[in-house]
């Protein structure tokens, strides 16, 4: 009885491991189809100053509507197209129309930089700064107001080539972000040698950061840091009023989160920011 119960289960396991990589083709598949079907949209979370109330910016985050599925998240379908490339594409297509976002926000005359997330893979690429660069030139952006958020993993593989691109970057005057600091492989030594002007503490350590004792720590010390190598520092998924609190007392001004706004389309952002400037 046992074995033959075993055999089952052992079957249904394969039943279902079968099922899963099915799926994963179906999604794959889809995914490469759906920049030319008009799937993807942008939504922008606004970055703020949280002692002077100003909004600094926003980041670009991207958005799947699949046509039988829904809203798949990016969590779910970023490392999909990363495995099989197609990131390349869609990438390129963030980058041209959050540039192409920010342009409009500067012919409104507002003030805002736009930070966009960009893949290991796309970093990668040997044309990446020309293809950046020529972006910006198409929308007639200037560089100071585009920031690239990148990853740990982005220098892992690779650190001089890295640091090669992200320095001709910024030397343009493009500004780059560490995203999910603390989460990755960071270390002193070389963030001492990486183009960067900003670090994005994790919001894994945000979320407890009154209730758990060593990400109140961690927090205290990627704050400490970006003192003491000039780096901005920005809290991400600020959720409370505690939090942002204890942020700003401890000298992290910026934040990004829902307590303030979650990701919305352009024309919430523009309410967001008269009403988030407005109250004192
Ligand atoms: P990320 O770059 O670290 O983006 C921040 C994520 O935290 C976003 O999730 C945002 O909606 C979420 N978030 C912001 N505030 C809060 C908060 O207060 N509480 C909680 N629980 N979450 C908060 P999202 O939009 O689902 O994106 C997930 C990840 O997918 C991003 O993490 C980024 O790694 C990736 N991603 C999104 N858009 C792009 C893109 O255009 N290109 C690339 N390469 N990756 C992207
Ligand atoms: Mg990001
Ligand atoms: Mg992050
Ligand atoms: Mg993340």
């Amino acid at each position: 009885l046992a074995k033959s119960e075993g055999r089952n289960r052992f079957q249904f396991y394969v039943a279902s491991v079968d099922q899963a990589i099915r799926e994963r083709k179906h999604l794959e598949r889809d995914l490469d189809m759906a920049l030319a079907q008009r799937q993807f949209h942008l939504v922008y979370q606004p970055q703020v100053d949280m002692d002077t109330r100003r909004v600094l910016g926003a980041e670009a985050l991207l958005r799947w509507h699949h046509p039988e599925r829904g809203f798949i998240p990016p969590d779910e379908f970023i490392p999909l197209a990363e495995l099989n490339l197609s990131i390349i594409e869609i990438g390129y297509w963030v980058l041209d129309e959050a540039c192409r976002q920010a342009r409009e926000w500067m012919d409104q005359g507002l003030a805002l930089r736009m930070s966009v997330n960009l893949s290991p893979v796309q970093l990668r690429q040997n044309n990446i700064v020309d293809v950046i660069l020529g972006i910006l030139r198409q929308h007639d952006l200037p560089p100071s107001r585009l920031e690239l958020e990148v990853t740990e993993t982005s220098f892992m593989q690779n650190l001089d080539d890295a640091i090669g691109k992200l320095s001709r970057l910024r030397d343009e005057g493009i500004r780059v972000a560490v995203d999910d600091f603390g989460t990755g492989y960071s270390s002193l030594t070389y963030l001492k040698r990486l183009p960067v002007h900003h670090l994005k503490i994790d919001k894994q350590f945000i979320r407890d950061l009154l209730a758990n004792e060593e990400d109140t720590q961690i927090a205290n010390t990627i704050i400490d840091l970006g003192r003491s190598l000039s780096l901005d520092v920005i809290a991400e998924g600020v959720e409370t009023e505690e939090q942002s609190v204890y942020l700003v007392n401890r000298g992290c001004v910026m934040a990004q989160g829902y307590y303030f706004s979650k990701p919305v389309d352009v024309e919430q952002f523009q309410a967001f920011i008269d009403t988030f400037e407005t109250t004192p």
